[in-house]
C-alpha cells in the first residue's frame, strides 16, 4: 500500500555543506537542517535522502565509506532518515539514477510505501524540483547551495512550488500546508503542486 507521504531530501547544499568536498570529513551540517528533519518525522512524514555523489565515481571515496559516512553521521543527529539512495556517477553521465529521473524516487516509494504524487522533494538544485515534477510531487528550492547564485534560483523557478532560504523556511511551508490537507482531509479535493510543470 502506497500510504505514506515522504519529503525527499538533498543531501550536499541542503543539509550539509561543502557542496563539493574532497573528503567526508569535511561535511558539516547547515545550521538548523537536524531541527527541520525533526520536525517533518514528528509529523509523520518520510525523509529519503537523495543525492548524486560524483566522487564516488571519481575514486575519491568509496561508496560503502560514504554509506558508512551518511548512518554515522545521522544516526548522531538522532534522526531516522531513509536510504541513502545514490547516484554514484559523474554529473555528464547519462543514467537513469541521475536527478531529475525519477528512478531513485520510484525505487524508495517501493521499498518504503509511498505515495509519490502527495510527496515533496527540498534540494538547493534545479534538478532537485525537476525531479518532483517528473514524479507527479511539489518542489521546494533551497537556496543554502547551488541555488545562492540567482541564475540558479531562475533555471528552478518554473519547476519550484516554493523557494525559500534554508530548509527550515521550506519545512514550514511543507507542514502548513499539511495542516491545511488535513483539515480539508474529507474535502474531495486533490493536493496539486503549485508549480506548472
Ligand atoms: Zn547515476
Amino acid at each position: 500500500m502506497k500510504t505514506h507521504r515522504a519529503v525527499f531530501l538533498d543531501l550536499n547544499g541542503t543539509l550539509v555543506l561543502p557542496l563539493k568536498q574532497e573528503s567526508l570529513d569535511e561535511m558539516t551540517l547547515v545550521p538548523g537542517a537536524d531541527t527541520a528533519i525533526a520536525r517533518l518525522l514528528t509529523f509523520g512524514l518520510v525523509c529519503p535522502v537523495v543525492t548524486v555523489q560524483a566522487r564516488i565515481e571519481k575514486g575519491l571515496f568509496t561508496e560503502a565509506e560514504f554509506r558508512a559516512w551518511f548512518m554515522s553521521f545521522f544516526s548522531n543527529l538522532g534522526l531516522d532518515v531513509k536510504g541513502p539512495y545514490i547516484c554514484p556517477h559523474k554529473y555528464n553521465h547519462v543514467c537513469p539514477c541521475q536527478k531529475p529521473n525519477s528512478l531513485l524516487y520510484q525505487q524508495a516509494a517501493q521499498e518504503l510505501g509511498l505515495d509519490l504524487s502527495r510527496s515533496y522533494t527540498i534540494g538547493d538544485s534545479p534538478q532537485d524540483v525537476q525531479a518532483a515534477c517528473r514524479f507527479g510531487g511539489t518542489g521546494c528550492l533551497v537556496r543554502t547551495g547551488w541555488a545562492a547564485q540567482d541564475q540558479v534560483v531562475e533555471k528552478a523557478r518554473a519547476s519550484a512550488a516554493f523557494i525559500g532560504d534554508t530548509i527550515a523556511d521550506a519545512v514550514q511551508w511543507i507542514l502548513s500546508k499539511e495542516r491545511d490537507n488535513r483539515e480539508q482531509r474529507n474535502s474531495a479535493d486533490r493536493l496539486s503542486p503549485a508549480a506548472d510543470c
